[in-house]
Formats: structure tokens, sequence, C-alpha cells
């Protein structure tokens, strides 16, 4: 059974645990830096990124959470946690885990929070519901990159190597499959 950290200083952490415990994962909530030993993947989480960079620094824990995803810790962020994983921005360089950079709160102007169908690439069975909250805009990405999703041309779904992000929230619709994406992607999974 694969440990599954779950970046809980802030955010929508209960949601994931649930995704993550119904479909087999040992969750452990990650609040300081001893806790990232031993687990075979991270999720962080949807919602503030600007305060849970704040909180993780505070911790001590962005440092060696830097080290790990970059030497090669499976990694899944959804919307705050993308905005965490990637490059960053002008302002706030992230964690470096995904070669994209982000601009937050982007995502069209006329529309903070809305739905859309979305067609996942790698993941089978129909489109699946795509919930966007005050979502980070995928500005560009590096050529290490595959889109797995788009809205319209924007990106919203994407992984590089063993780090996968979205910018919508899978755990907040019944749907497991992004979460079982990431799931196969982590040793020890089954
Ligand atoms: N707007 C938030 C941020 O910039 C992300 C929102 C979310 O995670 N739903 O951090």
């Amino acid at each position: 059974v694969p440990v599954i950290g779950l970046l809980a200083v802030q955010g929508g952490v209960a949601e994931h645990e649930r995704h993550l415990e119904r479909l087999g994962a040992a969750v452990r909530r990650v609040r300081r830096p001893g806790e990232l030993d031993g687990i075979d993947g991270i999720v962080l989480p949807g919602g503030e990124s600007s305060a849970m960079r704040r909180l993780l620094t505070t911790v001590g824990l962005w440092e060696p959470l830097r080290e790990r995803v970059r030497s090669g810790l499976p990694a899944f962020g959804t919307c705050a946690g993308m905005i965490l994983l990637s490059g960053g921005d002008d302002a706030d360089p992230g964690l470096g885990g995904v070669d994209i950079r982000v601009q937050r709160n982007a995502f069209g102007s006329q529309a903070a929070s809305f739905e859309s169908e979305l067609d996942v690439d790698g993941v089978e069975g129909g489109p699946m519901r795509g919930v966007f909250i005050r979502a980070p805009l995928v500005r560009s990405c590096g050529v290490g990159v595959q889109v797995l999703a788009r809205v319209g041309d924007r990106p919203v779904a994407a992984r590089q190597g063993a780090v996968l992000v979205t910018a919508f929230h899978p755990e907040l619709t019944g749907d497991l499959r992004m979460h079982r994406l990431f799931l196969a992607g982590v040793s020890g999974s089954v």
C-alpha cells in the first residue's frame, strides 16, 4: 500500500483524503518536515497558495519539500497545489516540479468559478466534470510538459514525469479517476 503524504497546512485537505483512502492509499497528513520521511508521493490541495507558501516557509517545509519534488517524488497538485508545484510566477517561484508558468486568479476574468466537461488524456470512460474555483491560468509550458486537458486552448491538466497538476478540483466531485491516474505513477501501488 503506498503511503501518500497530504500537505495539510491549509486548504481542502479532507476531500483529497477521502478520495485517496477510497482508492486504498494510506494517507499521512504532512505539516512538518519529518512527516515527509517515507512517503511514496504527495498531494498538494487547493486553497490559497500564498497562505500555503507562507506557512510552508514558517514550518520549514518549503525547502525539504522542494528537494523531494526535485528529486522525483511523485506529486499531485490541484489549483493552489498546481501553483505551488509549478515554476511559479514572476513574484513567487514555485517548487518547480512541473515546468509551467502560471498566473493566479486569471482564468477568465468573466468567470472566477465555473464548471466544464473535460476530456483528459489517460482517463478512460468519458469526460470529467471540471470544477474551477479562482483557478490559475497556465501561461506557458516547457517542452517536457504533457498537456492532458484544455478548456479552449488553455491547459488545465498537465504532467511532467511523476508530477500531475490540475487547475480544477477533482476532489470536489465523486470522480476518482484523476487520483487513480496519480496513484498509478506511484511506486508500491497496485
Ligand atoms: N486562487 C487560489 C490561489 O491563487 C487558488 C484557488 C483554489 O485553490 N481553488 O492560490
